[in-house]
């Protein structure tokens, strides 16, 4: 709970525009007197009051429904008022104008506490200071807003839910067990029974890496569905690398011509396979050249591709690469993929080859861009290397901060696990790597994250909310 001066906030929660109905929410210490200076019949506490909406002659501005929600028993853990009249923008914004023209007219102006416009999440914020909410939670709601697909709307209300939360609570559940032992037993030395062995710390341990282990699977799918991936097209001049962009996007997005060098900067085009957004990047061929704006594009490919989700690298059966400058790029591509991202090698135009069969041999695509042929086996085949399982209601819509700290304390456990094995010498390390753990998995709940990390997730919700 926030201590201090608490000010009363006030917002329009409906969307701008005209709307059948149109919502001003207040949250704070003056809602009630708000409520008996608006209202020409306040509301009961939890009851629906239809009454006029009055201005300081008492003249009605608006009329409609009138909620007040008593504290703690609100979306905020506040006093809550809900003033719901007709959506049009400006009879809201002249409703909004009269709560905030209340500021220090009320009996509690005296104690320094103001009627203000409410911030960006504002709300939710409040929830979340006063236990209503967890953050995780709080992030949920504003990912329901913004839910793009149904799917993703669905997994926004689990963790809402609060499905998400539960399991991370039951996991740092378990690590808090096991720390409470291994710490026994560092307290205890001299102790005969093998307090690890009885409680079987091992066995302990490698639940709690299972479990992470399952909850980050499901998080990283739903990352996917959440932020699609960035798929970079990248090879020489004249691959058909423009060619295979238009024929995965339908369209003629980027230019195709027989001459080289014609994709100087670069296309993107999102396109959806099975509700994953992929956004393909089609980028400057890469060769050697003296053309300055050309090399510019070739370096911007280069960046392109160390940002990228999943790079392929295209060739063509027609066009016979300079073997020094393939050399160059294959070694690039090699120092990109160790650092874990898939490198699909694309052979296009195989309409030209002895073996025209679009196919997958091993890493390697056979297709033809300008005869749409082996594009599904394409699609396919990005999807099995991000590992995307379609279909799986339990997914998490996990948000990056929340991979991360997911992806911690996974390394965390995992490093505690090489010293269990080790046996009692290890055990303060196995400790530390414990409490790192439960400390990473605690930052998604938010039971310990710093106020600007607090001030950063709100300030991207919308005002209202
Ligand atoms: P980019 O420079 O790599 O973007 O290559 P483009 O997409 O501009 O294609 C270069 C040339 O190859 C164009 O004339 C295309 O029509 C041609 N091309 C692209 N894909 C194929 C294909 O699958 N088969 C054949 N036969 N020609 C293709």
């Amino acid at each position: 709970m926030a201590t201090g001066r608490i000010d009363t906030i006030a917002a329009v929660a409906t969307a701008t525009g005209k709307g059948g109905v149109g919502v001003v929410r207040i949250s704070g210490p003056a809602a009630w007197a708000i409520a008996q200076a608006i209202c020409s019949k306040p509301p009961a506490v939890r009851a629906i009051q239809y009454c006029n909406f009055v201005d300081e002659k008492c003249v009605a501005i608006d009329s409609g429904i009138a909620l007040f929600f008593r504290a703690p028993h609100s979306f905020t853990g506040e006093d809550v008022l809900e003033l719901q009249g007709h959506g049009g923008p400006v009879i809201v914004q002249m409703l909004l104008q009269r709560v905030l023209e209340l500021n220090g007219m009320l009996d509690n102006s005296n104690s320094g506490q103001l009627i203000r416009m409410a911030g960006p999440g504002e709300f939710t914020q409040r929830a979340f200071l006063n236990d209503k909410l967890d953050l995780a939670q709080a992030e949920a709601v504003a990912d329901l807003i913004d839910a793009q697909t149904e799917q993703a709307a669905r997994l926004a209300n689990r963790s809402l839910q609060g499905v998400f939360s539960k399991q991370i609570h039951e996991l740092l559940e378990q690590m808090i067990r096991l720390r409470m032992l291994v710490e026994a037993t560092l307290d205890f030395p001299e102790e005969e029974i093998d307090f690890l062995k009885a409680s079987d710390a091992q066995g302990q341990l490698r639940s709690i890496d299972h479990s992470l282990a399952t909850i980050l699977s499901k998080a990283k799918q739903g990352a996917l569905l959440r932020n699609g991936l960035n798929i970079v097209l990248a090879g020489a001049p004249n691959v058909g690398k423009s060619s295979l962009l238009n024929a995965l996007a339908g369209t003629d997005v980027a230019i195709v011509t027989p001459i080289a060098g014609t994709t100087r900067d670069k296309v993107v085009q999102a396109i959806n396979v099975q509700g994953i957004a992929l956004n393909i990047i089609d980028t400057a061929g890469l060769r050697s050249t003296d053309d300055t704006v050309e090399k510019i594009g070739i370096e911007r490919t280069w960046s392109e591709v160390e940002r990228a989700d999943v790079v392929l690298h295209l060739q063509a059966v027609d066009i016979a690469d300079d073997p020094v400058l393939l050399e160059k790029i294959q070694a690039r591509l090699r120092a990109v993929n160790v650092r874990h991202t898939p490198v699909l090698s694309i052979i296009n135009k195989v309409d030209l080859a002895a073996n025209s069969q679009a196919r997958i041999e091993g890493n390697q695509v056979f297709l033809s861009a300008s005869k749409f042929e082996g594009l599904e086996l394409l699609r396919a085949k990005l999807l099995e290397i991000v590992g995307w399982q379609s279909g799986g209601d339990d997914m998490i819509l996990a948000r990056e901060r929340q991979l991360i700290a997911l992806r911690a304390a996974h390394a965390h456990v995992q490093v505690a696990q090489q010293h269990a094995a080790l046996g009692n010498a290890q055990l303060d390390v196995m400790a530390e790597e414990l409490r790192l753990a439960q400390s990473q998995l605690s930052e998604i709940t938010g039971e310990f994250t710093a106020d600007d990390l607090l001030g950063e997730i709100f300030s991207r919700f919308c005002i209202g909310k």
